[in-house]
């Protein structure tokens, strides 16, 4: 999902996300006959590639965290952000979500919560958030 780091203050329109997934459809089409193939894949570009090596551990370290996760009033308990998290960081008390320590800032939970209940801290408000669902 392209844009969706909105923790990360990254957000764009669902309409503009989509557009990016189409034009990159031949690409991710392409690379999977490649590896299908068993085709040696192209190289990342060295910014790319230093971004995935050595910035991204210590963003992660820095970054990774749930604790300034809210949620408002227009939460119905539904339940969708504990089934959404991969790493099972939301558990429901009360109908109501509480974030633990495993966070990988996905954002499938504020990004798929049906109500719009959820915000980061003050980064988030008013944001465009979107999940695609499967
Ligand atoms: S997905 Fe949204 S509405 Fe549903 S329980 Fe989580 S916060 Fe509440
Ligand atoms: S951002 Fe992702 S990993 Fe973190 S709590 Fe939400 S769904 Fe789970």
């Amino acid at each position: 999902m392209p844009q969706s780091y909105i923790t990360g203050g990254m957000s764009k329109p669902d309409s503009q996300n989509r557009k990016i997934l189409s034009a990159a459809e031949p690409k991710i089409q392409e690379l999977a006959q490649q590896i299908k193939a068993g085709g040696k894949l192209p190289a990342e570009p060295l910014g790319k590639s230093w971004m995935s090596t050595m910035a991204n551990p210590i963003m992660y370290a820095a970054m990774m965290s749930a604790k300034i996760f809210t949620v408002s009033d227009q939460c119905i308990g539904c339940g969708k952000c504990e089934r959404n998290c991969p790493l099972g960081n939301i558990h429901l008390v009360e109908r109501k979500p509480v974030w633990g320590n495993h966070c990988t800032q996905c954002n499938a939970c504020i990004g798929g919560c049906p109500k719009g209940a959820i915000e980061y801290g003050k980064k988030t408000a008013g944001k465009p958030k979107y999940y695609l669902e499967k």
